[in-house]
């Protein structure tokens, strides 16, 4: 009962607003940047939580402006399967792990086609840190909800993958499937506390561990749904949910528990792990910056970020609609 109700005071908001995104879903990424806050240590809490409206609200921001600013959409995946079985050892034929080594042996063009979000982890972390140092309310507000929605990303199994969407395998929905359909329909009764977040030795490597631990769960994502769709007619396996005004089409809600059931809780264990990764990221920035003293800080957004906001808001709906390089719905 109690996990219930903690639940619907966290998440309550984050059935407010407009839907539609990618990634952890709109409910998703809103969801993790709320559970992070809780994770952080006293001398960090007090501001967050004074914020933490705008770190729900501004947990989707990165997926708005996929059309807007050049090289963004690559920031939210690593398609690891480009790059041979090799690819997350930390020697011979793997990935370098600083950005600079990746462009010269792989060239920019073809990372930015086959995604980034180790290396966009990294160089925010670095970008977060220095925020703190300067003790800059704006930005480190920003950057962390901008990190918050890069760590999530790279905890999401089809984040890793070229078959992102199961369209190479007849699966095509899968995503949504999994980080939108899933925790929407059942994390009301997902455990979803995690312990205080940990110091990072190496942030850097959490990152690429993360995008290691998401790309180990690949297969079974896949082969379960393939299984499960095996044993359930297509009247059973989608139905028709109100939407707003509109009727959509869903995976049937006994399709959806039935594929959670078959991945052992997957989607809440990695819920867990993304939450707590992202907490950890934001106390290490801190940490790492000295610790400043953060009770003297704005405890409202400012006036000038506020602009930026809406300037921002405004460009990606002014955007053109087109494609952009990277995984597309
Ligand atoms: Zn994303």
């Amino acid at each position: 009962m109690k996990k219930r109700l903690f639940f619907l005071l966290l998440a309550l908001p984050l059935l407010l607003g407009p839907r539609p995104a990618r990634a952890w879903g709109f409910f998703g990424h809103r969801l993790l940047n709320r559970l992070a806050v809780y994770t952080l240590p006293p001398a960090m809490i007090g501001f967050y939580k004074a914020h933490i409206e705008y770190l729900t609200v501004n947990a989707t921001r990165p997926d708005a402006r996929r059309t807007v600013v050049p090289g963004e959409a690559a920031r939210h995946f690593l398609d690891v399967d480009r790059y041979g079985d090799s690819a997350l050892t930390t020697h011979g034929r793997g990935l370098p792990r600083r950005y600079e080594d990746a462009v010269a042996r792989l060239g920019e063009d073809s990372l930015l086609r086959h995604g980034t979000v180790p290396w966009t982890i990294a160089a925010m972390k670095n970008q977060l840190t220095a925020a703190f140092q300067r003790q800059d309310a704006d930005a480190i507000l920003r950057l962390s909800a901008d990190l918050g929605h890069y760590v999530a990303d790279a905890c999401v199994p089809l984040h890793t993958t070229k078959n992102y969407n199961g369209q190479l395998t007849g699966q095509r929905g899968i995503h949504a499937l999994w980080e939108s359909r899933l925790p929407e329909l059942l994390a009301a009764d997902y455990d979803l506390f995690t312990g205080p977040a940990p110091y990072l030795d190496h942030p850097a490597n959490a990152a690429w561990a993360a995008v290691a631990r998401a790309h180990a769960a690949v297969d079974s994502v896949l082969a379960f749904e393939k299984t499960l769709t095996a044993q359930f007619p297509a009247d059973r396996k989608y139905g028709y949910e109100a939407r707003g005004s509109a009727t959509a089409r869903v995976y049937a809600r006994d399709f959806s528990r039935a594929y959670h059931a078959r991945l052992g809780g997957q989607v809440e264990r990695q819920l867990r792990y993304a939450s707590r990764l992202i907490g950890a990221f934001w106390y290490t920035c801190w940490v790492d910056a000295g610790a400043p003293d953060l009770s003297q800080l704005p405890r409202t957004t400012s006036a000038v970020e506020a602009l930026r906001l809406a300037r921002e808001a405004a460009d990606a709906v002014a955007a053109p609609a087109g494609a952009v390089p990277g995984h597309e719905d």
